[in-house]
């Protein structure tokens, strides 16, 4: 964070730190089917030794915030179409995707509150996948980079940091069931990040980073 004076919102440690919380506490994802204890433990495992760099994205796409995704005129929230021997079939989009540019996988996990009821079912899951998976598609914001500067001294920041964000768009992408972490389970998502302690993991992260920003 020092070496980039804490501009750098979501570097790697971020999401390595969100997932070691997970990890830490995966029993919580088994409390209906031991086997997603074991994927988080499992995916952990092996993005420390493959050294990831990952993405993530928390949000349904800004529609009408005064109902719940379920209730959305537009159905654009990315939710299960279908489950098959394989895995489950996500379509629909997630916003914002940070740094997705440079990462290998993806790590989709809920963030707003879900009403526990067969409607929001769709809506409730969590998993991580390759960025390279068919049906995957990111709209990306265009670069505050600027093309032509004469030096990156022009731009010391920007020319350097920018991670880049998009809206991640799933188009019946297919989720192996090895890679799912919660599925159809609201009550899993509403508690994620108490029941599990990765959030104070993760505001540690935040807090280095805004420590290391220059004050003004
Ligand atoms: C640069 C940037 C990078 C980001 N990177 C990531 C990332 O990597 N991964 C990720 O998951 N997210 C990312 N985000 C998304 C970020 O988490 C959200 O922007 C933030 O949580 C706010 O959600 P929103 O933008 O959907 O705003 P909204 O929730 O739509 O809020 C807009 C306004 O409406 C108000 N509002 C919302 N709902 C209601 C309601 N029911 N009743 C009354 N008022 C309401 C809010 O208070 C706010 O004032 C990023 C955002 C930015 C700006």
């Amino acid at each position: 964070m020092d070496a980039t004076c804490g501009m750098f919102g979501r570097s790697p440690d971020f999401l390595n730190v969100m997932l070691t919380g997970f990890a830490i506490g995966a029993d919580e994802f088994g409390r209906r089917d031991p086997k997603f204890a074991e994927n988080v433990r499992k995916y952990h495992a092996f993005a420390r030794d493959a050294d990831l760099c990952m993405t993530h994205t928390l949000l349904n796409p800004q529609v009408d915030r005064s109902k719940p995704v379920e209730a959305q005129d537009k159905d654009l929230a990315a939710r299960i179409v279908r489950e098959t021997d394989a895995g489950v079939v996500i379509n629909g989009a997630r916003m914002v995707s940070t740094l997705c540019a440079f990462s290998d996988d993806i790590l989709v996990m809920p963030s707003t509150f879900l009403a526990t009821n067969e409607a929001a079912a769709p809506y409730a899951f969590g998993f991580s996948i390759p960025v390279a998976t068919a049906g995957l598609k990111f709209i990306c914001r265009p670069s505050v980079v600027h093309q032509n500067a004469g030096s990156a001294m022009d731009y010391p920041l920007s020319s350097r940091l920018d991670e880049g964000d998009a809206l991640a768009v799933f188009d019946n992408v297919l989720v192996p069931w090895d890679r799912v972490f919660i599925h159809r389970d609201p009550e899993m998502c509403n508690g994620l990040y108490s029941r599990t302690g990765a959030m104070p993991q993760v505001m540690h992260q935040t807090t280095t980073k805004n420590l290391a920003k220059p004050s003004s």
